[in-house]
């Protein structure tokens, strides 16, 4: 009999390489599946099938896609033995697949509809169930003809099929324990009546009045808590949840003749009647599928519940406000609601009463009240409240050839402050005001003009000997202030107001001028691989005008110079890589039409535009966050990002540039092996 592991044992040395020597195949009947990432000389995937005592293996370069409309290729490759299921580590050079090798995800698995693997092998198609942390549902992988062990692999159509993320989720899972979480476990209520109505640490709610109830979908079983009915318009709703099994957080509620919360309207729905109205209104996930999400980030839970909550009217996400309670308690007060919930972003779920939520009380929605916490949250409003910025011109056309107005830009970032804020908060910012729109004249300013507002948070910053007090945006009436002052982009520092010497990234600006954006794409492509191959995670985004912006996080500490020699030394690896069509050369008008790599931005006072920052340019672009696997996609053009279609990007992915804040990285390491990379050429 042969030996099915024959192959992987003749690409490997074990003296050389940590991957596990097997022992000879013993079929245990399981059926587990891993997915390894693997940093190799090409970053891609490798999926493994347990099968007759081995992991049935395909390498796929670009990795998954929960829509069923992209097809990825998977390469057929050598069966890896049992012990691989739990291999990582890193292949030294030299050694086949050399690079890194993380468990991406794993988890049991099911062949369907072809029963076995013979048959599927015949017929060259798999069809497999799996139950990952990230990959879920049914996948499907046909043989094709194009070349020896090449096969497409998609998503089934099925209730986790949809956008092209590649986890169900949209969150990472982490950690989350495999854990039940019973539909009688005690809510989390706020601990305190608070006057917390704007820290970018805290998001807010509008706080609804009905049964608060946790509600389950086991399967094709659903319910609330015990003792709550479930009339059967809410049956279908919970039922109709993208996912198989789920805990929920939320309040029942239903709506009086005024279309206003109400107790007993809520009552007479409870007991039967009927009432258009009733919903579940859901603000939390405390557990998804077989794992227990509760010690998970709150901002990761909600986004994990929007994932599941689909347009059924009887379920519905409770969207938030992040880091600024005030125009919600505007709103709730025309409204005549009674309060708000503020929560900490990182709070873990736990039972009864918890200092990471507080009730804000709305204060209008109660005149004549001597309640002393009503009137401190009112103090506290009517403070937040008190001569914000007021917008002008709103009408005014800034883009003549689209005609989108002024509004329309204010309106933009209104739609995208949750996922922009946090990019510009506690950082210098420099405007560029266009105050009669992109074709109008335009001027720099760096300080913050006399006679600003005084709520306006300023910094102080040293600059050519004197001190200059700068914009910083950390919220929501701060960059409409400032876009109201006619910027259109927005120009902050790498560094933070108390750190102005240590960038948070490290950035190389790949501009065309003239250049072919096919080329700024094979350069970019080639900047993801470099860096990648040294163990960075760099993040790729589009400027908004003609060029991409590649970001490497820096942990603290790095300075300037770090990060702009690091660069450049990077830059001139890739000019020496594809030299006809980069350069480093500043003067503009000797760059022969090549696409100039610009690693001078690293300095103290320069500053790069923000992902998300409109741009004032024709089309009205924008700055895209990309994944990287989209440059592979050959009609990609930054001009399609506008300020018109982000916001549903947005409402899509979230934010693709959070990694430049949660994952900072060290460069030493980087540093030294880019050397063994120059050195090894
Ligand atoms: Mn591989």
């Amino acid at each position: 009999m042969t030996d099915p592991l024959a192959d992987y044992r003749k690409k490997r040395d074990f003296r050389a390489t940590p991957e596990p020597d097997p022992a000879p195949p013993q079929p245990r009947g399981d059926s587990v599946f891993v997915v390894h990432r693997h940093e190799a000389r090409q970053l891609h995937y490798d999926l493994r099938l347990e099968r007759d005592g081995v992991l049935k293996s395909w390498a796929v370069p670009r990795g998954f896609s929960f829509d069923p409309a992209d097809k990825r290729l998977a390469v057929r490759t050598e069966d890896h033995p049992l012990e691989y299921e739990h291999f990582h580590g890193r292949i030294p050079k030299g050694q086949y697949g050399a690079g890194t090798m993380q468990i991406w995800d794993r988890g049991r698995y099911e062949l369907v509809k072809i029963p076995t693997w013979a048959e599927a092998m015949a017929r060259g198609e798999v069809k497999v169930v799996v139950y990952g942390r990230r990959l879920r549902g049914e996948w499907h992988m046909v043989r094709t003809q194009q070349a020896k062990n090449s096969w497409l692999l998609f998503k089934s159509k099925d209730l986790y099929a949809g956008h092209a993320r590649d986890s169900a989720l949209g969150i990472e899972l982490g950690t989350a324990p495999m854990a039940t979480v019973p539909v009688a476990t005690e809510p989390m209520r706020s601990g305190a009546v608070g006057e917390c109505t704007n820290d970018s640490a805290w998001l807010f709610e509008m706080e609804f009045a009905g049964l608060r109830t946790l509600a389950q979908k086991r399967g094709d079983a659903v319910g609330f808590a015990p003792h709550v009915p479930l009339p059967p318009p809410l049956r279908e709703g919970l039922a109709a949840l993208r996912c198989g099994d789920a805990v929920l957080d939320g309040v029942l509620v239903a709506l009086d003749a005024n279309g206003r919360p109400d107790h007993a309207a809520l009552a007479a729905a409870l007991a039967g009647a009927p009432s258009p109205s009733l919903a579940y209104y859901a603000f939390d996930l405390l557990q998804w599928e077989e794992f227990d999400l509760r010690g998970l980030p709150l901002l990761d839970r909600k986004a994990a519940l929007r994932t599941l909550v689909g347009a059924h009217p009887r379920v519905l996400f409770v969207d938030h406000v992040a880091g600024d309670a005030k125009a919600l308690l505007h709103a709730l007060r025309e409204a005549a609601l009674p309060a708000a919930i503020g929560k900490r972003a990182a709070s873990t779920y736990t039972s009864g009463a918890s200092a990471d939520w507080l009730r804000i009380d709305v204060p209008a929605a109660r005149p004549g009240s001597d309640d002393a916490a009503v009137a401190t949250a009112r103090a506290a409003a009517e403070r937040t409240a008190a001569a914000r910025w007021k917008p002008s011109n709103l009408d005014k056309v800034w883009w003549p050839a689209e005609g989108y107005t002024k509004g329309d830009l204010l309106a933009y970032y209104q739609s995208i402050a949750d996922v922009l804020l946090p990019h510009l908060r506690d950082r210098p910012l420099h405007l560029n005001r266009f105050p009669d729109g992109i074709d109008g004249k335009s001027f720099y300013q760096r300080e913050v003009k006399e006679g600003s507002p005084a709520w306006l948070r300023t910094a102080p910053i040293p600059h050519d000997g004197t001190i200059v007090p700068h914009h910083v945006v950390d919220d929501l009436d701060t960059l409409l202030h400032v876009v109201n002052l006619g910027s259109i982009d927005l120009h902050p520092w790498l560094s933070r107001v108390a750190t102005p010497d240590q960038p948070d990234w490290a950035v190389l600006d790949l501009d065309p001028k003239t250049a072919p954006w096919a080329h700024v794409v094979r350069i970019a492509r080639a900047a993801g691989r470099l860096l990648r191959g040294i163990g960075l995670r760099p993040l790729l985004k589009t400027s908004g005008k003609s060029g991409l912006h590649v970001f490497v996080p820096l942990r603290p500490g790095y300075s300037y110079d770090h990060g702009k020699l690091f660069l450049e030394a990077v830059a001139r690896v890739l000019v020496r890589e594809l030299p006809d069509i980069a350069t480093v050369e500043r003067m503009p008008d000797q760059r022969d039409g090549k696409v100039y790599l610009d690693f001078l931005q690293n300095r103290r006072s320069q500053t790069i535009v923000p992902p998300y920052s409109a741009r004032p340019v024709r089309g009205a672009s924008v700055s895209a966050p990309l994944q990287w696997d989209e440059l592979e996609d050959a009609t990609l053009t930054p001009q399609r990002f506008t300020i018109r279609s982000m916001p549903a990007r947005v409402a899509e992915h979230g934010d693709l540039f959070r990694k430049a804040l949660d994952d900072p990285q060290d460069l030493l390491p980087a540093i030294a092996a880019l050397e063994d990379v120059l050195r090894g050429r």
